[in-house]
């Protein structure tokens, strides 16, 4: 990652009365230079600083994407604000579940309810939702006032389009439906001083029938070492102790890269990197987490001890349905070689209730699997028909009050299993990060263990991005009390 000194200073070079360069990154640098003139001529006809809002729906990779989005919103002169009543709203989408499109519709009716008050207010919307043709084109019949649309592959065009959408009357559109590009060296705002997510390759290659992700976040693509390597050095500079190594499946990290690189080597290499003392990673798919892998976690210190191990059904018809490529055996296999070399490590996982065509014996199977692996954690899903998945089109839907029941009595089973994994660790001493004030109690503080578990314990702001010592005094269910060691 090139230094932000550096950015700002080819950023200041840009010609704006020649035509915009067509290399990646200066590209995008020209408009941003433009882009601060825009918003500068904005700022002056308002007499005041124009803000700026971010509203994330989705997962982690999401969660990025807006920090990325806010990064070149700031550069160019807003200031982030919390609220939707700003001078300019995004929306970043997530498809990945039908209640977040809901949502979306819910939050844009309001926006659109203060732009009639506001009429240089501008809404944009992107991300995941934003690669499906029928959501596209909902909002371009029944949401005229949105001002910028676009998707996951050119997010990096972010300034490019902000130029556009003012120097434009008329919603500004702008859908890929693939690319191989990867940009690098773009201004990033972290929502936190002391961690931060880090994308190390973007897409999906696996198809699981019920995902929507390789559809909208098109096909995998890996981050050259040096860049993410790049990108940590300067994150550790910067005071960032603890990074998240993204991707919809990092076990496959480092394929198709001129010189590859597996994702236990790339791990290793970053726990090499001063400054950074911890390092997770997301997600994991059973069917490529390797040997290799499991012995770097085993052995560096600085990685987390906590493996998301997505099972999704522990029913091998259903597994097969699902495209899922691992059987309850092979899973079974591997979740116990975690336990048996890292005995400390937390193992997690996604669980889909009400896949089409699944019955009773098949919940059982994945009842089975999680009481023989004892999960720390695990999300329960109802499933959720994506249009376009081969999972919508097939015909044996399972009736709602079948799904209710089935996702219950696996709920309650999750539960039990997750609170008696979680109190083993009572008595112990824990090295932890402190991540914020507690939402409750404004006389603790909150922090996370190595194995993603959250500890509460008296202490006072100061705290926040440090790592401590804390002794866990009492298991509360899904967390512990604590008391700050030295
Ligand atoms: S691995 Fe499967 S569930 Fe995960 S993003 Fe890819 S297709 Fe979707």
């Amino acid at each position: 990652m090139t230094d932000r000194n550096d950015i700002e200073t080819l950023i200041a070079a840009a010609d704006l009365t020649r035509p915009a360069p067509a290399e990646e990154p200066a590209r995008q640098y020209y408009y941003i230079k433009k882009a601060r003139q825009l918003v500068k001529e904005q700022s002056e006809e308002r007499g005041r600083p124009l803000t700026a809002c971010s509203v994330c729906f989705g997962c982690q990779m999401n969660a990025r994407d807006s920090e990325k989005l806010m990064g070149i919103l700031k550069d160019v002169g807003y200031e982030e604000s919390e609220d939707e009543d700003s001078d300019f709203v995004i929306y970043n989408t997530c498809t990945v579940r039908d209640n977040a499109d809901q949502r979306l519709y819910g939050r844009l009716g309001f926006a659109g309810g203060i732009k009639k008050h506001k009429p240089w207010m501008k809404i944009a919307v992107c991300g995941c939702m934003m690669q499906e043709q029928a959501s596209l084109d909902k909002l371009r019949a029944s949401y005229r006032f949105v001002d910028l649309i676009f998707g996951t592959h050119n997010i990096f065009k972010f300034a490019e389009l902000l130029c556009t959408m003012f120097e434009s009357d008329r919603m500004v559109v702008d859908i890929w439906k693939d690319t191989n590009q990867i940009v690098e060296d773009l201004p990033v705002s972290r929502k936190y001083a002391f961690k931060s997510g880090v994308n190390i390759m973007f897409g999906c290659n696996n198809f699981c029938s019920y995902c929507i992700v390789p559809y909208v976040r098109g096909r995998e693509r890996s981050r050259a070492p040096k860049d993410v390597l790049r990108e940590i050095e300067g994150l550790a500079a910067d005071g960032v102790k603890e990074v998240m190594l993204l991707g919809q499946n990092v076990n496959s990290y480092g394929k198709g890269l001129e010189d590859p690189m597996s994702f236990a080597e790339l791990l290793s290499e970053v726990c090499r990197i001063d400054g950074i003392e911890r390092v997770r990673f997301m997600t994991s798919h059973p069917k490529d987490l390797s040997p290799e892998l499991i012995n770097v976690v085993r052995d560096e210190p600085k990685v987390a001890k906590h493996i998301h191990l997505p099972l999704q059904s522990g029913s091998d018809r259903i597994l097969a349905q699902m495209n899922r490529k691992y059987t309850r055996e092979s899973y079974l296999a591997l979740a116990e070689r975690i336990r048996r070399e890292i005995p400390d490590a937390a193992i997690t996982t996604d669980i889909i209730v009400g896949f089409p065509g699944e019955t009773d014996a098949d919940v059982d199977d994945t009842i089975d699997i999680i009481r023989r692996v004892q999960y720390d954690n695990a999300f329960t899903f109802i499933y959720s028909k994506r249009t376009g998945t081969p999972a919508a089109a097939m015909t044996n839907q399972v009736p709602e009050a079948d799904v209710k029941r089935n996702f219950d009595r696996l709920l309650k089973v999750v539960q039990e299993t997750a609170r008696m994994r979680t109190a083993i660790w009572a008595g112990r001493d824990e090295h932890v990060l402190v991540e914020s004030v507690n939402e409750q109690n404004p006389e603790l503080m909150t922090a996370r263990m190595s194995n993603n578990t959250l500890v509460h314990f008296p202490g006072d702001a100061s705290l926040i991005g440090q790592f401590v010592n804390v002794h866990l005094d009492e298991c509360h269910g899904f967390y512990y009390m604590g008391t700050m060691l030295n």
